[in-house]
């Protein structure tokens, strides 16, 4: 019932020249021991949300670089994915704990997967809550057991992470984006690793400016006035009525400018439609906001379009586990504007590589700045594009990743 994904393929070697020979070389000294070993990744979605995007490019390169990596979907129904959604939320901090009924459940689908995993394995990375209570449950089958927690538990539910420590605290590897994310009552090893994008996917592989331009056209943008871009799931902590409020302050002092919103829809994300529909309605209809989701068409190509073609990105959450696509969006060396939570202030140096924002105000106040001023856009995404460059592109996740897996079988 566990769902093994095709990943595909892609080669090391080919991210040589964007990330120098000397990682490249450190990743295949790290993984000369490790030929062969066998690792399952679990998660809960193959679909959409920042797990699976960085699972299809980090699986096909731990094999490249000679282990047997694979990666496998946890068994859910709607029942699931709604005690987790609940989970997921109070572990950031929302008040509402799941009832004894949905913890209930959530123990029910752990219990039906551990039976479900086969055995063998060197190595079990277990990918956020959903599935983490596999390895209390049947530690036998895997020799080495790492938890990757992609989220911002700093303040959680006191009664939620009180309720789910017994299940995570004892595995031997835990990996946070940042300390502050670590709970209290870890027993194992602690990492601290970020995550990372991958410059030659779809999405963030180099496009030109009239290819991009090309795309966007398509989606009703008229390339020749400015454009503000937000990619994100719609989900009340990425603020996306935030992002059309800011638009409108913007839109008094330039009236040429528009916006497009541009999300997609996971699975495992049943109140996504609910807060989609929420931002149409906060748009009323105006016609310069574009919100679009990948049930129109929108994939990878098309978000690296956008990214590429807009003149100030923008992600303005309030709060945030890592937020893949503030690298991802900094990579195309536009200038960028982000929430000043979670892991976005470790990706943007305000007023150097970007701007860190505290309220919509501000937000539009340095979208006017950038629109008025194109070389400080340039500048800020040029100094973006390589503090990207240096700390947030896959080789390096992979080399943190390999290191772990060699602790392990030590
Ligand atoms: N994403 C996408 N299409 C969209 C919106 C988001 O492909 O319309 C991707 C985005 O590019 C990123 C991931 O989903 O790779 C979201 O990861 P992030 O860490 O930013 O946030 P999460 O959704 O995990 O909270």
């Amino acid at each position: 019932m566990l769902q093994p994904v095709a990943v595909g393929t892609k080669k090391l070697a080919d991210y040589t020249h964007i990330c120098g020979r000397d990682l490249i070389d450190e990743i295949h000294a790290l993984a000369e021991p490790l030929q062969g070993a066998r690792v399952v990744q679990l998660s809960a979605t193959a679909f959409g949300g920042g797990v699976a995007e960085i699972l299809y490019t980090l699986i096909p390169l731990m094999n490249d670089v000679g282990l047997e990596c694979e990666w496998q979907v946890i068994y859910g129904r709607e029942e699931f994915f709604n005690a987790t959604k609940l989970m997921h939320n109070a572990l950031q901090g929302n008040p509402q704990d799941l009832s004894a009924e949905e913890w209930g459940i959530w123990e029910k689908y752990n219990e039906m997967n551990s039976r479900e995993l086969s055995s063998g394995w060197d190595v079990c990375l277990v990918h956020d809550p959903q599935p983490a209570g596999l390895y209390k449950l049947l530690p036998e089958k895997a020799k080495g057991w790492v938890w990757r927690c992609h989220i911002d538990v700093s303040t959680p539910n006191p009664d939620t992470i009180a309720r789910l420590l017994p299940w995570i605290s004892d595995y031997p590897e835990a990996l946070f984006h940042m300390p502050a994310y670590v709970p209290e009552g870890m027993h194992g090893r602690i990492h601290i690793v970020p995550p990372a994008i991958d410059p030659l996917a779809p999405k963030n592989m180099a496009l030109s400016p009239e290819d991009a331009s090309y795309v966007c056209q398509q989606f009703g943008i008229d390339v020749d006035r400015p454009l503000l871009c937000q990619v994100s799931r719609f989900d009340p902590w990425k603020d996306p009525l935030g992002v059309i409020d800011a638009y409108r302050l913007v839109k008094e002092e330039i009236p040429d400018v528009q916006l497009a919103l541009v999300g997609s829809m996971a699975s495992d994300d049943p109140e996504g439609w609910d807060y989609f529909n929420a931002t149409i309605a906060h748009a009323a209809g105006d016609p310069d906001v574009h919100i679009l989701n990948n049930f129109n068409n929108v994939g990878a190509i098309e978000v690296n379009a956008f990214q590429s073609h807009a003149d100030v990105l923008i992600q303005k959450s309030t709060r945030e586990g890592f937020g893949l696509t503030v690298s991802e969006a900094i990579w195309k060396g536009r200038p960028f504007i982000g929430g000043n939570v979670g892991g976005i202030p470790l990706q943007v140096e305000n007023g150097v590589s970007g701007y860190l924002v505290d309220d919509v105000e501000t937000c539009a106040a340095r979208s006017v700045d950038i629109l008025r001023d194109p070389a400080l856009g340039k500048a800020l995404g040029r100094r973006g594009k390589e503090h990207v460059r240096k700390h947030f592109l896959t080789p390096r996740y992979l080399r943190d990743y390999l290191k772990i897996f060699t602790e392990l079988s030590a």
